[in-house]
């Protein structure tokens, strides 16, 4: 397989992430069964880290 345009053909055939039930995103992963971004599948819970947003003096930015 070549990279370019003549591998540009397979790029619809078997995807690996489609649309999440829950936070909408294209993070589903289609054969694990949960989501990557919100982690529905995985937990009740929403998928939150505290690495996720920025905090300067305690403050948090977005
Ligand atoms: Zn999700």
């Amino acid at each position: 397989m070549s990279k370019g345009t003549p591998s540009f053909g397979k790029m619809n055939k078997n995807y690996t992430h489609i649309r999440c039930p829950r936070c909408g995103r294209h993070s589903y992963h289609a054969a694990k069964g949960y989501c990557a971004a919100c982690g529905y599948g995985r937990s009740k819970r929403l998928r939150r880290y505290s690495w996720m947003n920025k905090k300067v003096n305690r403050v948090r930015l977005r």
